[in-house]
């Protein structure tokens, strides 16, 4: 079988046998839900609720704010307790809508009624999508109507699915491509109902066979879908490696996939597209895995979105052994947190505990070896770039290509010598963000003195 790849990336410890071969199990919360109003990239939503009032599963109680936002759906009937900052598993404080849960579930009217799609125009499709407060659930948060919307609609010539799940210890995507493959594919064809150049690519990493043959089987009278083997490799969900990988097409910072005729989601976002559009459902839903060799029975829960952690960690059995580290997210991209007495959001795929915490070992000075370099999937120069960071030398960073860097964690994981490359790189490419908006921002002031003269 041929396995599309890229260059550079690593062979991880992947961790997913202790949760891949447990079916998934829906969990209904018992205490309140927090829904912080930003859970995507762009504005914060703006509450359409107050304090004391009644919701129902299926309610708008925020919505987008601008061209660059999402609505956010309340999964639980029940009352408004408060709107206050809350502590998110990005380790943000965020304003949020708590709500006491009444454990009815009592929906909205018309939730989950049938929609026949190829009756819709592409905008009643686009806006459904909108409505249902859709983001990129592999964790990136981008509001999906956005990206279904782009500037040259005729240049679309792939609509990829992306089934990688490269991330260690993660299987919500397995547990989702195995239980639920329909929903993928019908999510698929909707998508390609907007776009009449393109074909539809699912693409789905090579340790999971079982989910290819699935998947090959069930669209096998597809004239316009294909399923595409991946090699395992971290990271080889990353949009810029995924695009490559399907297309031999290269992305960088400043074009997006559909720049280069590609629309990527993945497929939990696809398979909600489907439920919003030919079921009338929104987002009020994900799938989380619980894992790591602290957790008593690691699994992946399918739970209402504001869902506290600590519930689903105790449906998990609990942990054996108290966590030295806990990680939301997955390993490499994730964000360690010192609490799991957080909600769910749009985009957390996990929580995990680990027994040690291997990054808790002290870093030391660099012996040249190359491997960060022979490994960064984008061909960066990782030790280069942090030095360059530490000493505030942008003008070096940016020459070196540093804001290309997409965070992958690999030059980290490969270095003997456990230097926190990618954590400084990171941190560096903020700082030159934030000086590019102050220069924007004075250029603009000097401007409109200058007319205003
Ligand atoms: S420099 Fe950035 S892109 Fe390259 S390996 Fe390190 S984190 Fe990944
Ligand atoms: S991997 Fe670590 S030790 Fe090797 S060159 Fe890079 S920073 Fe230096």
């Amino acid at each position: 079988m041929a396995r599309l790849t890229f260059m550079g990336g690593i062979h991880t410890f992947d961790g997913k046998d202790l949760s891949k071969d447990q079916p998934l199990v829906t969990l209904l919360p018992k205490g309140d839900l927090v829904f912080p109003l930003s859970q995507h990239i762009g504005a914060p939503a703006k509450p359409l609720v107050e304090k004391g009032d009644s919701v129902l599963v299926g309610q708008i109680i925020a919505e987008s704010d601008g061209m660059i936002s999402s609505n956010i759906i309340s999964s639980v009937s029940g009352t408004v307790k408060a709107i206050e900052k809350r502590l998110t598993s990005e380790g943000k404080m965020i304003e949020s809508i708590v709500i006491v849960n009444d454990h009815e579930y009592t929906i909205i009217e018309g939730y989950g009624a049938d929609c026949d799609y190829t009756k819709m125009s592409k905008d009643e499709i686009r806006n459904k999508v909108k409505e249902a407060g859709i983001v990129g659930l592999g964790g990136a948060g981008f509001p999906t109507h956005v990206k279904l919307t782009p500037k040259d609609e005729g240049k679309i010539d792939y609509v990829i699915v992306n089934g990688a799940e490269c991330e260690p210890y993660l299987t919500s995507d397995y547990r989702l491509m195995l239980e639920y493959p329909h929903l993928v594919i019908g999510g698929l064809k909707i998508i390609l109902s907007l776009f009449d150049k393109a074909k539809g690519v699912i693409a789905i990493e090579d340790n999971k066979p079982d989910v290819i043959a699935k998947f090959k089987d069930l669209v096998a009278n597809e004239t316009n879908i294909e399923v595409k083997a991946l090699k395992t490799k971290y990271p080889q969900g990353g949009e810029r490696q995924l695009v490559y990988a399907v297309t031999k097409r290269r992305l960088n910072s400043k074009k997006l996939p559909a720049d280069l005729g590609c629309i990527v989601n993945n497929v939990g976002t696809v398979a909600s597209i489907y439920m919003a559009v030919a079921k009338s459902t929104p987002l009020t839903h994900r799938i989380v895995t619980v894992s790591g060799d602290a957790v008593a029975n690691p699994q992946n829960f399918y739970v209402p979105i504001g869902t506290n952690f600590e519930e689903i960690v105790e449906a998990a059995g609990g942990f054996k052994t108290q966590p030295k580290k806990l990680i939301f997210g997955g390993p490499m991209m994730g964000t360690s947190m010192f609490t799991f007495k957080l909600p769910v959001t749009k985009t957390t795929s996990s929580i995990l505990g680990f027994i040690k915490d291997e990054a808790a070992v002290e870093e030391s000075a660099c012996i040249r070896c190359g491997r960060c370099n022979e490994h960064c999937p984008l061909n960066l120069m990782p030790i280069g770039l942090q030095m360059a960071g530490i000493h505030n030398e942008y003008e070096k960073f940016l020459k070196m290509d540093g804001m290309e860097c997409c965070g992958c964690g690999c030059c980290s994981y490969v270095c003997p010598a456990n230097r926190s490359l990618t954590q400084t790189i990171l941190q560096t490419k903020q700082v030159v963000l934030s000086k590019q908006q102050e220069h924007h921002e004075l250029h603009e002031l000097h401007k409109n003195h200058a007319e205003n003269k």
